[in-house]
């Protein structure tokens, strides 16, 4: 059993595609995604209904909530104020509604899955640091939850009595059978991790194992659309470097 779980895609169609295109190679049995499919970029309508027509349960994200709304988005940067208020203005009543009714979290055997954190899912607390992983531990009781948010792969691995030891989140990786784990699976739209190629994560359950799929899409594209929208600069350059 196989299950693609991805994350982030923040309007970039192209990534999108080129991640569906990569799923054509793993083949997994199951998709999940969780969140954050609008923002930052230009097809935020095109990649709902993308993610849409998968079928499969689909998380919130907090730009997803905000598109949807019609509040203040003053405490956000720039980047991310404007590829907010240009989805509200792009994404249609009943595209936003349907953003309105996706779930927080989502339970599944052995696994729960959220788009930030388990600590107030619906505050989005962003897990930067082993504190902020190990505080996250305190509110998860299945041995795996995934998470996006920080678009950055990292795997915390929970420890008794200590700080949760983050490791790298390259390639394969074997999981330990009787360990809870709090697995980052990065962002297809938008990586934060120096490596600007979309990320997403194949997981085999029943094999405890991870593998990180990272795949490269047409970035100029994007960035040309970004531009053209009149978008922020930085919105477009951040796509090259992965940051
Ligand atoms: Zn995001």
């Amino acid at each position: 059993m196989k299950w693609a779980i991805f994350s982030d895609i923040h309007g970039n169609l192209e990534a999108l595609e080129a991640v569906m295109r990569d799923m054509e190679i793993t083949k997994p049995d199951k998709l999940y995604c969780m969140g954050d499919i609008v923002g930052y970029g230009t097809n935020s309508p095109e990649c709902l209904e993308a993610v849409r027509a998968l079928g499969c349960p689909v998380l919130r994200g907090n730009h997803d909530e905000e598109a949807a709304l019609d509040r203040p988005v003053d405490n956000y940067s720039l980047p991310a104020r404007a590829g907010m208020l240009l989805a509200r203005k792009q994404l249609s009543h009943e595209q936003k509604a349907w953003l309105s009714s996706l779930p927080y979290t989502l339970e599944l055997p052995g696994v729960t899955l959220v788009h930030a954190s388990l600590h107030d899912p619906t505050e989005f607390i962003y897990i930067l640091d082993a504190l902020l992983a190990t505080s996250h531990f305190e509110w998860q009781s299945k041995a795996y939850c995934f998470h996006g948010h920080t678009h950055v792969p990292v795997i915390w691995r929970h420890e008794d009595n200590e700080l949760a030891q983050g490791l790298a989140a390259r390639g394969v990786i074997e999981l330990e059978a009787n360990r809870h784990y709090n697995i980052n699976v990065g962002s297809v739209g938008q990586p934060r991790d120096f490596d600007p190629r979309a990320s997403y994560v194949i997981f085999e359950p029943e094999e405890h194992r991870i593998e990180y799929r990272r795949v490269e899409y047409p970035v100029e594209i994007t960035q040309r659309k970004i531009l053209l929208a009149g978008l922020p600069t930085a919105t477009a350059a951040r796509l090259a470097v992965g940051r």
